[in-house]
Formats: C-alpha cells, structure tokens, sequence
C-alpha cells in the first residue's frame, strides 16, 4: 500500500517534500504551494489592494505556477498575461503560445501575445546572426533578457498595471544571491530584497516575484501534476549561459539534494540579514533618458541598455525607437 498523505491521512501520497520530509497527496500538494505563495506576497506586502498587475508568463512550468497561484490569490479581473516569443528557431511554437491563451481564459485572464521581432524590428536569431558577423561576444541571453525585461515593462506602464510578477523560483533566486556575492555586488544582493526599492522612476513599473520561495521541481511538479502542457524544449543557446551561472547552478543543486531545504534557508537568512537595510532605502530618482528611444537610462548615459546592445550589431535606430507600439488588452 502506498503510504497516506502526511496532512490530511486521507489520500495516497504522490509527491516527497524533502525539506519538509513530508509526503503529500496532490490536493495537500497544491494548497501548500498556493499557502506559501500567499504568504510570501503578504509578508512583504507585494500585492495592495487596487493594484493591477501584468503576469509575464512564458509558457513553462514557472509561468502556469504563476498564472494559476495568482488567480487564486487575487482578483483575477486585475491580472493581465504576457507572453513573448523570442523568436528562436524551433523553440518557440505558435501551439504553446495559443494554449497559454486558452488556459489564462479558464482563469479569467487576458494574455497578450507579443515578440521580441515585434518590438525590437529583430528576433533573436535575427540578433545573434548580426552578433556573429560582428564578433561582438555578447550572449543570447543577455540580448534576449534585456529585450524582454524591456518588452515587459513597456507593456506594463502601457496598459495601466502598476505591478509586474515575473515567476522567478527559489532556484533562480538562490543562484542570483550567490553570484552577486561571489562578484561582491552588494548593491545588486540587496535589489532583490522584495522591500528593497532602489530606484523610482515613472517609466519603471516595480516587479514582484511572488514565487520566490517556491523551489523549480515544485513548480514542475504543480504544473505536471495540475495538467498543463508545458512548452518543452530546451533553448538551443542555453549552452551560452554563462559560466559562472551554470556551475553555481550545479553546486547548489548538488548541495541542496545532500542538505534539504538548504536554499529556502539560504534565501531566508538573506532576506532577514537585509530587510532593515532593504527597507530604509530611500530610491534614487536620477534616471536620464535614452537620447534615441526616450526609455529611462543609468544617470549619465545617452543610450539606454537596449539600444547600446542593438547599436553594437549595427542597428542605430531599432524599431520601437521610431515606431510606437500600440498596446491593447
Ligand atoms: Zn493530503
Ligand atoms: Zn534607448
């Protein structure tokens, strides 16, 4: 017979938790990762009331985790999907995008399906086509990320939402936390505080990252066991993820299976030690203006991140800095 639930003794358990050592049945399963999700967000507030915020959903195990908790957790009247196709050569599928869509529905949610090439006049392939001409040494997924993070806020402010969740994982969070330390970024550590708000600007819509406590097995089991079809193949410029990122990746996953529970309590011993710093911070508000698309830029910089990185493939006027993008739900 297998073993009973842990919580409520009475269906079959499906899912370990080693760091809990509990054994879960699904429902127990889902009400404990929709539990944690909620007290995070409470916790530091991520989420007020009013607040209209933009899901980035990217069609993996991560986003329909975001997608269905924060349906759960608040008025889904107030939750707008955004999904964008990088524009990478069989990676992204129109069918993932159109069942994303579908799914967010049964929600109550409206997602938006927008690209990279829409934005920026390039996909990635596109871009990393031009990078190689030039030799410029600049990866996928600094280009990529930067393109998105972008896409993302400028869709955010456009259509009103105050907030962006974007589904980072305790994984993610935990890699991030001890990359910024080995660099002796102190200033990058303390960012991802969710108290800690470093710069405000009217063009920048603050992030949150509800689940920041939720380890990515977790998600992939959420998703897996809950039905949703994931899109499943790998990037093929994964192999570009930096270096440092991939053996970081690689120590913590080795230490967390030997120590269970290793980075929730890496991630909350962090955000203990910072919170008085994090939440005295008071925001600078110096941000200049990218002289080509009117985007927020670093003090003392003429081009923005984006446009910087576009100029260095030969592109000096990119799309979105002579083209207006109209933005509709
Ligand atoms: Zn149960
Ligand atoms: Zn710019």
């Amino acid at each position: 017979m297998p073993p009973l639930c842990s919580r409520c003794g009475l269906r079959q358990a499906e899912v370990y938790q080693p760091q809990s050592g509990e054994s879960l049945c699904r429902e127990c399963f889902f009400e404990d990762i929709t539990a944690r999700v909620k007290r995070e967000v409470e916790r530091w507030n991520m989420i007020e009331p009013g607040d209209v915020i933009l899901l980035a959903l990217s069609g993996g195990k991560d986003g329909y985790t975001l997608l269905d908790v924060m349906s759960r957790i608040y008025k889904s009247d107030r939750l707008i999907g955004l999904n964008i196709i990088e524009g990478i050569h069989g990676y992204n599928k129109e069918e993932d995008a159109r069942y994303l869509v579908m799914t967010a529905k049964e929600f109550g949610i409206d997602v938006i399906v927008t690209s990279i090439k829409e934005y920026t006049g390039l996909s990635v392939d596109e871009i990393m086509y031009k990078a190689k001409e030039r030799s410029t040494r600049v990866s996928a997924c600094t280009y990529c990320g930067i393109a998105r993070r972008r896409i993302m806020n400028y869709y955010a402010r456009e259509l009103g939402a105050n907030k962006l969740a974007t589904a980072h994982n305790l994984d993610d969070e935990s890699q991030t936390a001890v990359i910024n330390i080995l660099r002796g970024d102190f200033e990058s550590l303390l960012r991802q505080h969710p108290l800690a708000e470093l710069v405000r600007d009217p063009m920048l819509v603050r992030r949150i990252k509800p689940l920041r406590k939720i380890y990515e097995w977790e998600t992939a089991t959420f998703t897996f066991l809950k039905g949703y079809h994931i899109q499943e193949t790998e990037c093929p410029y994964i192999y570009q993820l930096p270096t440092l990122r991939a053996k970081v990746r690689r120590e913590l996953y080795r230490y967390e299976s030997e120590h269970p529970g290793a980075l929730l309590r890496f991630i909350e011993s962090l955000d203990r030690m910072l919170e008085p710093i994090a939440a005295g911070i008071k925001p600078r508000s110096d941000l200049g203006r990218c002289v080509r698309c009117g985007e927020p830029t670093p003090s003392g910089k003429a081009l923005c991140k984006l446009c910087e990185l576009l100029e260095g493939i030969g592109v000096a006027s990119p799309l979105y800095s002579v083209r207006r993008l109209r933005v509709r739900v």
